[in-house]
């Protein structure tokens, strides 16, 4: 059987995870602050605040960006869920700004139609591993921000992303974008179980986010409201020295903690991310020369800006041209125990969002075509060269294509 992605686990992953276990902290430990650490270095970012799942670090995100009512947040219409939800988690109204054809990322002149007053936070999202097209949107966002005299957020959602590179920039750097957010769910990059993060330049937001992580507790003296509550009084007079078991929850925010064990996996995994997008981009060049062959079958483009992680390697197919259908064709290299899947179903489709925010079929035509066509074949760094070419012959046989 080959899944279309799977996670990579290994002896040492197996023994830090062990060890912690083995330690006085299994949560709220120093695993934490070290996985942020090599998380941030990684992609020259300052900061990073690693949370529960990459889920979780869109929502802080948005939380720390400040939206809520009467906001929109533009994202992509082909994405997880996700990207789009963090938006209404914080009452916010998404917006789905349509992909261009060829990256099937969010279209930044399609962005430019859509942005309003009511703009608060841009996600473009790096499907696929190859980041959008950051630096135009991030300008975009400046200068409609001066138009509408308020800030313009971008959040790269770079769940997908993890090591792939844009203009020469590691993705995470924050070159482009106000925050960055990661996701660390088996089937990307690197794996804590569950788990996510969010990267930025910008100390207050950074504080912010560990704020909203954490229930809305701060406990940075200067953020303390009730100071009479907050300090010894020393002879009457207030000190600066605090009462040590004082605390203040300024904000509403959640658990979103994430934990000593699953840091440690992190930082294990970390030592091999580049090994696997190596793996990942071997695979890549067998496919194109084996698909690129094939007519009415479109294979990946990679834009000269990026060097994408490959994270899905996604067919274009005109099933009708090949007498078939997808579902009948999934089905029949099911059989071969080849599993394929769809990224993903236009998020404006769906019937929450079609009910709560008035979208619907029609309103990204470049999305909705791209999702007629498309299929993930298997791509993981555990895939052999045998299975490559077992992946490739039964999808050859499938389609009867030559
Ligand atoms: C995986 C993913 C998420 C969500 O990450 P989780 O860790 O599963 O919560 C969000 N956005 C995109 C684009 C993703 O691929």
């Amino acid at each position: 059987m080959i899944p279309y992605g799977r996670q990579w686990i290994d002896d040492d992953d197996i023994k830090a995870v062990v060890d912690v276990l083995r330690s006085n902290f299994i949560t709220q430990g120093p695993k934490i602050d070290e996985f942020e650490r090599v998380l941030a270095e990684s992609c020259g970012a300052k900061y990073a605040v690693a949370v529960n799942s990459g889920t979780s670090a869109l929502h802080i995100a948005c939380l720390a960006a400040g939206t809520g009512k009467g906001d929109d947040v533009i994202t992509s219409p082909i994405t997880f869920i996700a990207s789009a939800n963090c938006a209404a988690y914080c009452g916010s109204r998404p917006v789905f700004a349509d992909i261009n054809t060829r990256t099937y990322n969010i279209s930044v002149s399609k962005i430019e139609k859509k942005i309003t007053d009511r703009t608060k936070i841009i996600i473009p999202v790096d499907f696929a591993g190859q980041s959008a097209d950051m630096e135009p949107v991030y300008i975009l966002a400046k200068e409609k921000g001066k138009e509408f005299n308020k800030k313009i957020f971008v959040i790269e959602d770079s769940s997908q992303a993890q090591g792939s590179y844009y203009k020469g920039k590691a993705v995470g750097s924050c070159a482009f974008s106000d925050m960055t957010v990661m996701s660390f769910h088996p089937v990307k990059h690197i794996t804590t179980g569950e788990g996510g993060a969010v990267l930025t330049n910008d100390e207050e937001l950074y504080w912010k986010l560990r704020k909203f992580r954490n229930h809305g507790i701060t406990n940075i003296p200067g953020d303390f409201v009730n100071r009479e509550e907050a300090f010894q009084h020393v002879e009457g007079e207030l000190s600066e020295a605090l009462n040590p078991w004082y605390y203040e929850q300024i904000d509403l925010g959640y658990n979103y903690r994430i934990t000593d064990i699953q840091c440690a996996l992190g930082i294990s995994q970390m030592k091999k991310l580049n090994r696997f997008i190596k793996r990942r981009r071997e695979i890549v060049s067998m496919y194109n020369e084996f698909f690129g062959r094939i007519e009415n079958i479109q294979t990946p483009y990679e834009s000269p800006d990026c060097d994408s992680n490959f994270h899905l390697y996604i067919l274009l197919v005109e099933w009708a041209r090949f007498g078939t259908t997808r579902a009948k064709f999934m089905a029949g290299l099911k059989k071969k125990g080849v599993h394929t899947q769809v990224h993903y179903i236009p998020v404006h489709t769906q019937p929450f969002y079609r009910k709560n925010f008035g979208t619907g079929w029609g309103d990204c035509p470049n999305a909705e075509e791209y999702y007629r066509k498309c299929l993930s074949i298997p791509i993981y760094p555990a895939m052999t060269d045998d299975d490559i070419k077992n992946v490739a012959e039964a999808i050859r046989g499938t389609l009867n294509a030559g």
